[in-house]
């Protein structure tokens, strides 16, 4: 498979360290809100590619964190700490909002058939390994006190800015619009590893240390949850676009010191949802969410297939108008494919060159727009409704749209949807219509015409129903 590689700014081969398996960790939430529909795009595109991988044989093994701590407003460890943000706002402990927007996030993820990772942990459970790898970088001269924090020395690398895009001078910027400054760090490009002297007299959240009473730094827990559970060889590591610099360069940073040699080669980052107002953020308040979409009338996979209809390395503007569009392209496509028979086998040998434009879509970069299009080319083909079936239910191992789950009853297919129904409804007009007229020669010479076809004429009072003869 070729995918886009951050960590060198190119697309090439995915070649994971051991032929077969793939260990994949993926940022998760910081649960002190409700995720948002930009950081649901996020992982909807992320749930693609784990099953795109399971798709192609690999045994993968993917490790989610819960940032239930260390998170501050700024992504370079100035500002408010998010957790204490929201449970100031809600009037509870960090604790309770911690379990109440987990909750939310993995109920949003069931909605839009993301599965669940193989392992999901809160960094609240990991303080002994955040611990453990803050000690060996202190020790391996790569970390330093200062204030009562203990800080990452950057200038200790040769190649800090792995991702090419950021300079010292961009840096500058960030500390510069940030509340204050930190006057402890030596390098304006340092981050804190450790906190003991946190601005925030109220932290709920403290730990002891061999550095002082504190909390860990937010990118240290991605560093050692995945270490911990996916050893020192990551081949895969994903997350939003903004998490690039500096949280991805801290942890490459951190990583790699302590290691002493590659921790993960490719990088997966997906772009940002945005609306007319700019990029969707929680901080600014200005997002949408799933359960708002539900109350709009919205089903969670349209939303799904809106974000599968463009490709993850592109910026995705969301409008109502836009996901309209896909919600009449959603529901008419689960009719069509409804209206297939499930009678008979699959003719495995005619399906395989549409399984191989399937691969060759998503083969390349993930293109999952250019794989839904291989849904409508098995619709239009000449193919078996069985054969047609089965394809559908292949490609949605990996496209989860529920393309071939029966219909509620209201939904059934409408019998336009079916040539041969809509032949019949148009007979059964043509009779009401001819003895409406008192033209009982044709509407008699319908009714034959129906009974050769099996069609068997139901009087309701909501006019003629039809059926097939048992
Ligand atoms: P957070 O809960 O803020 O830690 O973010 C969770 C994930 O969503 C991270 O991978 C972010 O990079 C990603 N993310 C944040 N904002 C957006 C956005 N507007 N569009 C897509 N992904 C986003
Ligand atoms: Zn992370």
């Amino acid at each position: 498979m070729i995918l886009y590689n951050s960590r060198g700014a190119k697309k090439e081969e995915f070649k994971p360290y051991e032929p077969g398996k793939v260990r994949m960790y993926t940022c998760g939430p910081t649960v002190y809100h409700f995720a948002h529909i930009g950081n649901l795009r996020t992982y909807i595109m992320e749930d693609i590619l784990e099953k795109y991988l399971r798709y192609l044989g690999y045994d993968v093994k993917r490790v989610m964190n819960i940032t239930d701590v260390g998170h501050l407003t700024s992504d370079a460890d100035t500002g408010e700490d998010k957790m204490l943000k929201g449970a100031k706002r809600e009037h509870k402990t960090v604790m309770e909002i911690a379990d109440f927007y987990t909750k939310a996030f993995f109920s949003d993820c069931a909605k839009l058939n993301i599965k669940t990772p193989d392992v999901i942990e809160p960094a609240t459970n990991c303080i002994p390994e955040f611990i453990k790898m803050v000690e060996a970088l202190l020790e391996k001269g790569f970390a330093y006190e200062a204030g009562g924090n203990i800080y990452f020395d950057t200038s200790k690398l040769s190649d800090y800015y792995v991702f090419g895009n950021q300079n010292e001078e961009d840096l500058e910027v960030g500390v510069r619009e940030s509340v204050e400054e930190d006057t402890n760090k030596r390098n304006k490009s340092d981050f804190v590893l450790w906190f003991t002297k946190s601005k925030f007299e109220d932290q709920e959240l403290k730990w002891d240390s061999p550095f002082g009473v504190g909390y860990p730094g937010w990118h240290i827990e991605c560093s050692a949850i995945s270490i911990k559970h996916l050893g020192e060889h990551l081949d895969l590591h994903c997350g939003g676009i903004d998490n690039a610099f500096p949280h991805h360069t801290n942890e490459i940073a951190q990583s790699e010191a302590y290691l002493g040699h590659e921790w993960c080669p490719h990088w997966f980052h997906v772009l940002h949802l945005r609306d007319a107002r700019g990029k969707m953020s929680k901080s600014s308040g200005n997002f949408l969410i799933l359960s708002l979409l539900e109350e709009k009338g919205y089903d969670p996979l349209v939303y799904r297939m809106f974000c599968l209809q463009s490709h993850y390395r592109k910026p995705l503007v969301f409008t109502f108008e836009t996901l309209d569009n896909t919600k009449v392209a959603y529901e008419k496509l689960r009719r069509r494919i409804a209206a297939l028979k499930r009678e008979g086998e699959p003719d495995l040998a005619a399906a395989e060159p549409y399984r191989e434009s399937f691969r060759a879509a998503m083969d390349n970069d993930l293109n999952s727009s250019l794989a839904l299009t291989s849904v409508y080319d098995v619709l239009k083909a000449d193919l078996s409704d069985a054969t047609k079936l089965w394809l559908l239910e292949d490609f949605d191992r990996v496209l989860s749209l529920n393309l071939t789950t029966p219909l509620p009853e209201a939904e059934a297919p409408k019998p336009q949807d079916d040539p041969a129904a809509a032949e019949i409804e148009a007979l059964i007009e043509k009779r009401t219509q001819a003895r409406k007229n008192k033209d009982w020669a044709t509407a008699d010479a319908i009714r034959d015409q129906l009974r050769e076809k099996h069609v068997v004429l139901v009087d309701t009072p909501q006019g003629i129903s039809w059926h097939f003869e048992n």
